[in-house]
Formats: C-alpha cells, sequence, structure tokens
C-alpha cells in the first residue's frame, strides 16, 4: 500500500521548494499558506517571530506555534499566525512541510506568499503538491486522482467514491489483478526457459481458465462500474424544454428549492441560459433552463431549439415539458420533432405540468402525439409529483446501468481514464485466451500478458507516461 505514512524517505525528493495559498479566494475566518521542499523550515523561520523565543534548531516536528510574520528586512509585522513544521517523511508530500494559518485576508495571504518566494521559494503549480506526494510514492495514482475528485465532488454519493478511492480501494483491486498475472507470466517464463516441458508445465484449458475467472472477470466487472461511476461523478445534463409558459421556470425553481447540489458557480455560464445543478438521488443533474433566453416574439423554432441547440447537443435528458391545461398544441409537436431531428439518442421525459388546475388531464394522449415517451405529471407550482419525476430521471439513466444494492460508498469505481486502461487491458488478455485456444508460443503470450500488465501499471501510476501525468494534476487547484 503506497499510503502508509511510516516509510522511508523518498528516493527522490525535489530540489524546489514550493509554495501556494491552500484556501480559497476571498475573505475568511482563516487562510492557509503551504510550503513544501527543503528550504521549508529555513524559509519559515527567516519569516516568523515566535511569541516566545525559539532557536532555530529548536522547532519541534508537528508543533503548533504562534507568533507573527514580519518583513524580514524591516520587521514590521505583516499578520499575527498560527504554524506549523512537519519534518518529512511523514508529510503530505514526503518533503518537509510548513503551513501558516493566517488572517482570511487575501491581501494577507498574497503579501506572505510573496515574502515566501523572495525567500527561496517559488509558486506551486496547480496539484504540484499532490504530485509530489505521488512522485514520492505516498499516494498511487489513482488515490491522487481521488484528492481531485473529494474536492470537486457535487453530492454525497461522488464524495463517498471519492473517500473509497482515496483510502486505496481501486489500487488494491488493480494490484490483485496484477498480482495473478505476474503468477501467469511466471508459469509462462518457466515454460519459455524449459521448452522441452513445456505440455507439462503449460496447461492451456486450464491457464484459460485462471484467466478468466482471475483477470478477464474482474476486468470487465470493473469497466461496467466505470459508467455507474460516471453518473455520479461527473453527473449529466439535462435541458428543460417547452412552449413558452408551460412552467420550465417554475420547474426548475422547485427542483433548485428542494436539492439544489452544492457547487461553486460555473465559470462561463452564458448570460442566455440558466444553469444549476440539481442533486437526483446522488446524481449532480446540470440543467439548463432555456426559458431564460425566450424573447415573447420568437416564433416556436426560436423559441429555445435555436440558441439552446449547443446544449441540447451535449445534453443527456430533456425534460420536455406540457401544459396540462391545454390540449397537445402543434407548437409541442414541432418543437418535439427538432428534438428528436437534433437526436434520436436522447433521453426525453415527458413533464406534464399543472395538473393542480387539470387534474383529469389524460398522460396518453399527449405521450400518443410525442413518440409514447415516458411521462411524468406534476404540478411545479404545488410541488406534486417531484419525487416521482426524480425516480423516473434516476432509472431513466441510472437504472439500466446500476446494479440492485450498488452502493457507491462501497463500490469501486475506475474513471474514464482508468476504464480506457482497463480497456486495452482486457483486449490484451484476450489476445493471451487466444493464444492458448492455438497453442502460440509462450514468448508471444509472455508479450500479451506484459502488455495487460502495462495497462494496468497506467492505471495506478507505475508506468503513466510524463504528459498523462501532467493532464491529471493540470486538473487540481493551486495550493493541493
Ligand atoms: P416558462 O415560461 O415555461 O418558464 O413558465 P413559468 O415557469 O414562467 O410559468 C408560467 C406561468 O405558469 C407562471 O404564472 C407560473 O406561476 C405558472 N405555473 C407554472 N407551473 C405551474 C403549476 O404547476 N400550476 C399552476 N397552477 N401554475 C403554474
Amino acid at each position: 500500500m503506497p499510503n502508509s505514512s511510516d516509510q522511508t524517505p523518498p528516493a527522490s525528493s525535489a530540489e524546489e521548494t514550493i509554495a501556494a495559498i491552500a484556501t480559497p479566494p476571498g475573505p475568511g475566518g482563516i487562510g492557509v499558506i503551504r510550503i513544501s521542499g527543503p528550504l521549508s523550515l529555513q524559509i519559515f523561520q527567516k519569516l516568523f517571530l515566535p511569541r516566545h523565543q525559539t532557536k532555530p534548531q529548536d522547532y519541534e516536528n508537528r508543533r503548533m506555534y504562534y507568533g507573527w510574520i514580519v518583513d524580514p528586512e524591516s520587521g514590521s509585522p505583516v499578520d499575527e499566525v498560527l504554524a506549523v513544521f512537519m519534518r518529512a517523511p511523514n508529510t503530505y508530500t514526503r518533503e518537509d512541510v510548513v503551513e501558516i494559518q493566517c488572517h482570511g485576508s487575501y491581501l494577507v495571504l498574497q503579501e506572505i506568499l510573496s515574502k515566501i518566494t523572495a525567500s527561496g521559494a517559488r509558486l506551486a503549480q496547480p496539484g504540484e503538491f499532490t504530485k509530489r506526494a505521488f512522485l514520492n510514492g505516498r499516494l498511487d495514482l489513482t488515490q491522487a486522482e481521488a484528492v481531485v475528485e473529494l474536492i470537486e465532488a457535487k453530492t454525497d454519493e461522488a464524495r463517498s467514491m471519492a473517500v473509497g478511492q482515496l483510502q486505496g480501494r481501486l489500487y488494491e483491486k488493480i494490484s490483485s489483478i496484477q498480482e495473478k498475472l505476474v503468477a501467469m507470466r511466471a508459469i509462462i517464463e518457466v515454460a519459455i526457459d524449459f521448452p522441452e516441458d513445456e505440455t507439462d508445465i503449460l496447461d492451456p484449458a486450464a491457464l484459460k481458465q485462471q484467466l478468466k475467472d482471475e483477470v478477464k472477470d474482474p476486468l470487465i466487472e470493473l469497466i461496467a462500474r466505470a459508467d455507474e461511476g460516471k453518473i455520479f461523478r461527473e453527473g449529466i445534463s439535462a435541458v428543460i424544454l417547452g412552449r413558452p409558459n408551460v412552467g420550465k421556470s417554475s420547474l426548475l425553481n422547485t427542483l433548485l428549492e428542494e436539492d439544489r447540489a452544492l457547487v461553486t458557480p460555473v465559470p462561463g455560464t452564458t448570460r442566455d441560459t440558466i444553469e444549476e445543478f440539481v442533486n437526483i438521488k446522488g446524481m449532480p443533474v446540470r440543467i439548463v433552463d432555456t426559458a431564460g433566453i425566450r424573447h415573447t416574439t420568437e416564433t416556436v423554432e426560436e423559441m429555445g431549439i435555436q440558441r439552446a441547440r449547443a446544449k441540447l447537443a451535449d445534453a443527456e435528458l430533456v425534460l420536455f415539458m406540457l401544459d396540462a391545461t391545454a390540449p397537445l398544441a402543434v407548437d409541442d409537436q414541432a418543437l418535439y420533432n427538432s428534438v428528436r431531428q437534433n437526436s434520436k439518442k436522447q433521453k426525453v421525459l415527458l413533464v406534464l405540468n399543472k395538473i393542480d388546475i387539470a387534474p383529469g388531464a389524460s398522460p396518453e394522449q399527449y405521450s400518443a402525439g410525442l413518440g409514447g415517451e415516458p411521462l411524468v405529471s406534476i404540478s411545479a407550482k404545488e410541488h406534486t409529483g417531484i419525487s416521482e419525476l426524480k425516480d423516473t430521471v434516476f432509472s431513466l439513466i441510472a437504472g439500466s446501468r446500476k446494479g440492485p444494492g450498488w452502493d457507491p460508498g462501497d463500490a469501486v469505481v475506475p474513471n474514464v481514464r482508468h476504464k480506457d486502461a482497463l480497456k486495452k487491458g482486457l483486449e490484451a488478455c484476450r489476445r493471451v485466451e487466444k493464444g492458448l485456444e492455438t497453442a502460440l508460443s509462450p514468448d508471444l503470450l509472455a508479450i500479451d500478458l506484459q502488455s495487460a500488465l502495462g495497462y494496468l501499471g497506467d492505471i495506478v501510476g507505475e508506468t503513466t507516461a510524463e504528459d498523462v501525468l501532467d493532464m491529471i494534476f493540470e486538473r487540481f487547484c493551486i495550493g493541493k
């Protein structure tokens, strides 16, 4: 397990000392600055005036010190702080680390940071602390990725999946499959070394069965899990469509009042459309309300479809709203046809609204005219039918992929990158399987087994290419 903290010091600690503000911008009670690398303590001591005089050599590991950060030249005070020095290797990065807690003012944080960089540290890149933790062997790559996922989690389900991964569950699963492959490779290597005894050593049928049970089946299961995880991790995108006044904004508001997902505003959100995250049974659903782009003079074509076309193309789900107080209109059908012309694959859920005023509206009448799509009846105004709406959305999107009793907290859930490598690993195993069936020479079997091992190594970061690592750590925020 790479995440046990008390291990030998890293073989290749980075030369440079890095620093960053670890807390988000904007005022807060406390702000944290992190320094990591060989000069951490030295830089800190240059700027820190402890309340009780402490000689540089007397600073204790993991002890909180109270004092002031001061300008090293003039001695003028910058802020009153608490600070802790943590000695390598039992730290997040496995390097010497100092964390300074100051007041949560961006100006103070910037001022302290600039004094730290002027004293010999450089600004950290996004994710560089975690990258060092990975490079120094404290985390495997799946655990490093879990750190971002934990930070970005929008629902409890996504959070608990990330925690499981951070604990090393995926790592353990992959390692155990790797071990099985290594054992098989050992048999094949013996067969290579003793060709005259090959038939005694290598039982193709037994090996094939072993490959299936111990490697292929677990890989197939992990690949299926990746699809399940994706909907909780990344969520899905939905669009609310419908004629003017059917209740699109009212529905969005109702959903948000009940279950707004905890997210920070999405940068780049356009002024034309309103985008919000709603938490539907743990699945973050990004909903685009096209009502915001409506103008009273617009024709049906313009009514949303035109400017929402790009959003619509991205969306996995269309919540197609209808007004129960009026019969199905030509406009409804025209709008529906344009949705279907745009994409045949999208899931469409008809949402018959305002049943508080028209309780007798017959759902069949509407859905029959609209491709027989599934329909739920609601009143956005009175919050009726909303839980049925959520259940239906959930089963439309997740139902087919998610097995019964699936608990994101327990599940080992690979992400898209892992899935890609798992599929390639599975392909390599299929080649081994074919080779065993056709009595391929052990040398060639060994090549494919090795290639399967390589793909699994990419997942945990043993063999991952530098550019892939860069891409992974670029997703992090600065200071993590
Ligand atoms: P949009 O143009 O599709 O976004 O529709 P709005 O959400 O703005 O709603 C249009 C009108 O219908 C407003 O006056 C809402 O109060 C009303 N409305 C929306 N949903 C309901 C509902 O479920 N029942 C009733 N009685 N009125 C509704």
